[in-house]
């Protein structure tokens, strides 16, 4: 068990760490986190250590991705406690930048992703993606990764970001992790600590829904009926607003209304003072296969 994670805040300082590992020709991975760390991001670390020779976890709650002051402010920062939990597994360095280090005062510029940014997330959290595009990149290039870790919880973040590496030739591989649950389907997220024991108790309805769309796509009923009765479902189980419940083509995110490549149920409903967000695949019968 590895105790020494090396935490450094300046660009500087993580750009004499990766100098070092590239002349040696060690591969580099990163995983980007806002913290708050579970084991759904430890799968992501997990995953960049058998994949690369030298692991970035990097800690930055980006505030260009939160549409809402107050959700920003309350978002939980638990830096000792991620280090402590990411000790077992052993990445090389926590790179966790000040608010000044990312956005100085002079910053101006902006990545906005087209097409799979739209609709979905992108409909209900207006400049959130432009947020995550903006601060993903700068991660990248201060980085210098060449694979980076990213979960398919954020499903349309994940296709947001392949898009943006694709059109903008940055060199890295974007390798996409399957999703974390807990036993009863929920999956893990920083912001399921926001529910009472109460809501907690609800919260598992948003996947059950998300599965009985899956599964009646798999049997041939169009997804328009299905998303509606999911979002009756998931209203009727204690939720108090459904943003959206939509079945998109996997890659590309357009909507589909019948199952015929792979595809992907995606959600977003507020429970209590938490959004929750989840998604799940569904293919065709001949194609089965994954989980998510
Ligand atoms: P966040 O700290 O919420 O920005 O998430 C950092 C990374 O962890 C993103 O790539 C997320 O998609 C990923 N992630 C969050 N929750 C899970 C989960 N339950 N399973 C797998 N990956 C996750």
């Amino acid at each position: 068990m590895s105790s020494s994670i090396v935490t450094v805040r300046t660009i500087a300082d993580l750009r004499g760490h990766v100098t070092g590992w590239k002349r040696d020709g060690e591969s580099v991975g990163v995983v980007p986190t806002m913290g708050a760390l579970h084991a759904g991001h430890l799968a992501l670390v997990e995953a960049a250590k058998q994949r690369c020779d030298r692991v970035i976890v990097t800690l930055f709650v980006n505030p260009k991705q939160f549409e809402r002051a107050d959700d920003l402010a309350a978002y939980p920062r638990t830096e000792e406690a991620d280090r402590q939990r990411l000790a077992p597994y052993g990445p090389d360095v926590l790179y966790a930048p000040t608010g000044e280090t990312m956005y100085p005062q002079s910053f101006a510029t902006t990545i906005s992703v087209g097409g799979v940014s739209e609709g979905l997330c992108g409909a209900h959290r207006p400049g959130h993606f432009d947020g995550v595009a903006t601060v993903v990149t700068k991660l990248f290039m201060q980085t210098q990764a060449d694979v980076a870790f990213f979960g398919e919880k954020d499903y349309q973040q994940l296709q947001v970001i392949r898009r943006m590496t694709s059109d903008l030739d940055i060199p890295v591989e974007i390798v996409g992790v399957p999703t974390v649950r807990e036993a009863d389907g929920l999956a893990l997220s920083s912001r399921n600590a926001y529910l009472t024991a109460a809501e907690r108790g609800v919260a598992p309805a948003l996947n059950r829904a998300l599965c009985r769309v899956a599964e009646g796509l798999v049997e041939g009923q169009p997804a328009s009926k299905l998303t509606a009765d999911a979002i009756e479902e998931i209203r009727g189980a204690g939720f108090r607003d459904v943003d959206y419940v939509e079945v998109r083509e996997a890659g590309t995110l357009r909507p589909i209304e019948r199952l015929e490549g792979e595809a992907r149920v995606l959600g977003a409903a507020w429970l209590g003072k938490a959004r929750l967000i989840d998604n799940v695949p569904a293919f065709p019968r001949a194609a089965a296969g994954g989980n998510g």
